[in-house]
């Protein structure tokens, strides 16, 4: 299958969609998480007040940087473009849903995506797993192998190995992982480049 044939595209929001702006480091630190730790894995071993008063928190400084999202370069032109083919685009992120939305409204993005379509963390399980990506693959009746996951990092492509899906990575200039990605692009505008035609 090429990648021009693929109608069904799940994307990443953060760093896949937008500029990278989580200072994960940071977020570690004010939460007290040690720096080897998934920041959601630790916060879901946490006895539930703290659990949710560290959630609570994350959710006000994730909604902050939501407000203020910047449109990665070529990532408007690249949905827009899959839009208007009619192609079903789903989001699968594991920042809030709430969130999602926010931030694809700030880049004007909104109208192209179903909202039942936007995963948050609350929808699905955190990638790597493939929970999300099976959960678009049934509401859109499509078998996972006609999907495609986009992000920018392991983890989205883990999640898209473990569903059957086909992945790519963007936004990353060199492929750390070229055994997990069937399609790998620098940026949105190379990967628009290679679903249109050649002039
Ligand atoms: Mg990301």
């Amino acid at each position: 299958m090429s990648l021009s044939d693929v109608r069904h595209w799940v994307f990443d929001m953060d760093g896949t969609l937008t500029v990278a702006v989580h200072d994960f480091a940071a977020i570690r630190v004010a939460l007290e998480i040690p720096p080897e730790d998934d920041i959601l894995t630790h916060l879901a071993a946490l006895p539930a007040e703290v659990a949710a008063a560290k959630h609570a928190w994350l959710l006000e400084h994730e909604r902050a940087l939501a407000l203020g999202s910047v449109a990665a370069e070529g990532a408007v032109e690249l949905v827009r473009a899959l839009a208007e083919r009619g192609y079903r685009l789903g989001i699968l992120t594991r920042n809030a849903r709430e969130l999602a939305h926010i931030t694809l409204e700030a880049i004007g993005l909104a109208d192209c995506f179903a909202v039942e379509d936007v995963l948050g963390r609350e929808d699905a399980p955190p990638k790597p797993d493939p929970g999300g990506l099976l959960k678009l693959a049934a509401a859109w009746e499509v078998v996972p192998s006609e999907m495609v996951m986009v992000g920018d990092y392991r983890f989205d492509l883990d999640c898209g190995r473990a569903a059957g899906s086909r992945t790519v990575l963007v936004n990353v200039p060199q492929n750390p992982w070229p055994e997990l990605a069937d399609w790998h692009a620098p940026d949105c505008v190379v990967l628009l480049g290679m679903i249109q035609p050649r002039q």
